[in-house]
């Protein structure tokens, strides 16, 4: 039997982890000619898994659509659980500076640091997925990484098109680390211009505050009914006040791959224009922040 180490606190333990990956790993990288980095220092929250939002987010997004409780149970069948002992362990990763910059001059195709960021980022993203899930496995700690499950899939929502059966952004916004756009991304304290990840472990942890009224607080649309950078910035009319067309959206990226190709020499695709060169891209933000 494993024996579980105690920490004085669970809270900022998990934090370094997340956080010295990112900062000090090697993998960390774009692997560009450069080896520059794919991410800046993460943000870290958490959230419980009895929090009630997580079976709102069920009924609302559609029945597939997992509890914490649900996909630890698939994991772990053999264990005794309730979703009070559960923490959902949610972190942004925000893009560099670098990558923003060349990404805001862009009108139609991504810029290649973006490009690299959705790939090779993506791939940091799963590498930290599987290091915290190591890493609290070896405390004694059962945990899992909803988007690397054996059972994450895919599906169509009724209400929302695409969806799949874990939200990265959902569960980022339940651990209080930021509010949805207009365009579907989420606005945290480090903007929109980010990716984030999350881990379900069985441990106690005291819930992130979330320091906002509402899912879109820090949408300046939403909040003052100003701003809509997003919906000119979007080269695919993917974003209009109604919200964010998926399909509309899902299409351009197809044609992104091409350019991907043939530009930057690699199988990608992306585009990332609304997260960019917009006033909610590196913070939460103000009225001050429109032109
Ligand atoms: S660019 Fe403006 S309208 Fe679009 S999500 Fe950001 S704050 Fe909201
Ligand atoms: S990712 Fe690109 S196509 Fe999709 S909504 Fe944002 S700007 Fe539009």
């Amino acid at each position: 039997m494993k024996t579980i180490k105690h920490f004085e606190n669970s809270e900022s333990w998990l934090e370094t982890i997340v956080r010295s990956f990112i900062n000090k790993s090697p993998e960390n990288s774009l692997r560009n000619e450069k080896n520059e980095k794919a991410w800046a220092d993460p943000v870290v929250g958490f959230s419980s898994g009895n929090d009630p939002l997580y079976q709102f987010y069920k009924e609302d997004i559609g029945a597939f659509y997992w509890t914490p409780l649900e996909i630890f149970k698939n994991t772990f069948p053999w264990l005794e659980v309730t979703a009070d002992q559960l923490t959902v362990v949610s972190w942004v990763l925000p893009q560099t500076e670098a990558t923003k910059s060349d990404n805001r001059e862009q009108t139609f195709y991504p810029s290649e640091r973006w490009a690299r960021s959705r790939i090779y980022g993506e791939e940091v993203n799963d590498k930290l997925r599987k290091h915290v899930v190591k890493t609290l496995l070896e405390s004694g700690r059962e945990a899992v990484a909803p988007l690397l499950a054996p059972h994450y899939e895919t599906k169509t929502s009724k209400r929302y098109d695409f969806a799949s059966t874990w939200s990265e952004r959902h569960a980022a916004y339940t651990s209080g680390l930021g509010t949805f756009g207009i365009c579907d991304g989420l606005i945290t304290p480090r903007g929109k211009a980010m990716r984030c990840g999350s881990v379900i472990a069985h441990i106690k942890i005291p819930p992130t505050k979330r320091l906002y009224k509402d899912h879109h607080a820090h949408c300046l649309f939403f909040s003052k009914g100003i701003c809509r950078k997003c919906v000119q910035r979007c080269p695919a009319g993917a974003i209009t006040e109604r919200g964010h067309d998926k399909v509309k959206c899902e299409k351009h990226l197809e044609i992104t791959e091409e350019y991907v190709k043939s530009h930057f020499g690699f199988e990608g695709y992306g585009c990332g224009l609304c997260q960019t060169g917009v006033p909610c891209e590196s913070k939460i933000p103000t009225q001050n922040d429109i032109e």
